[in-house]
């Protein structure tokens, strides 16, 4: 279910393609939106998302039982890591029950952290000036609603969709085009911000352009993506020139 987070931005949004001179590519880009990833762009939520995850094992008495990666499951649904675990480890919880407590504790780490990147709010009220933005995210929307409170970041997305929206989390292309599909843009129209390797193909699997972040990964590991940059101002430079 999408949830209708949606209000109309408050500041203006073109409505004709923007013509922006696009550093190195001799030409210009029309876009129209951009869809961001959440965790790794938005939020440096990534290490709180680790610790939510080791401390509902420990609580669950799986601490020294556990014999999986959790870098493995970075830019994945956490449906499909607690699938995975429940399969290997026949805990007597359910995947809904084990998604519940680490879903508390993570929502607790942001509200408690608040740990924006640096930068990305800035970002993301000047590109809101220019197009549409959207938000695509593996993770479930109490825990998005409880990022989009940070900073007022929410009243800048007129769509946001989680995973658990759409029938393939990342990288299907599942949630960049129902996101899209919202913003009423094309999939040739939109940029998307990521940070993880899944999420990179499932924006290219969408046929949208992709600018990669070293937030979470090194360069060599992103090389896939339309660009891969270091910082929020280059993001801001590229796009809006
Ligand atoms: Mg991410």
């Amino acid at each position: 279910m999408f949830l209708p987070m949606s209000q109309p931005s408050p500041l203006p949004h073109r409505t004709a393609p923007t013509d922006i001179p696009f550093p190195g590519s001799g030409g210009t880009l029309d876009f129209r939106a951009v869809i961001f990833d959440m965790d790794g762009v938005i939020v440096n939520s990534e290490p709180y998302h680790e610790k939510a995850f080791f401390e509902v094992l420990r609580d669950i008495g799986y601490e020294h039982r556990f014999d999986m990666r959790f870098s493995d499951y970075v830019g994945l649904s956490d449906h499909i890591m607690w699938v995975d675990f429940v399969q290997r480890h026949r805990p007597p919880q359910t995947v809904e029950e084990l998604l519940a407590l680490k879903r508390q504790k993570v929502i607790e780490a942001m509200r408690r952290e608040e740990p924006v990147f640096q930068g990305l709010p800035e970002l993301v009220e000047s590109l809101a000036a220019r197009c549409r933005l959207g938000l695509a995210s593996g993770s479930q929307h109490p825990v998005i609603e409880t990022v989009l409170s940070l900073k007022g970041l929410g009243r800048f997305f007129s769509a946001v969709v989680s995973s658990s929206d759409v029938p393939h989390g990342k990288p299907a292309p599942d949630i960049f085009l129902r996101t899209a599909e919202l913003l009423e843009v094309a999939p040739t129209e939109c940029w998307v911000i990521e940070d993880s390797k899944p999420g990179v193909s499932a924006a290219l699997n969408a046929g949208m352009r992709v600018i990669a972040i070293t937030n979470t990964l090194p360069a060599d590991q992103l090389g896939q993506a339309t660009h891969v940059v270091e910082d929020y101002g280059t993001i801001r430079r590229l796009l809006l020139g």
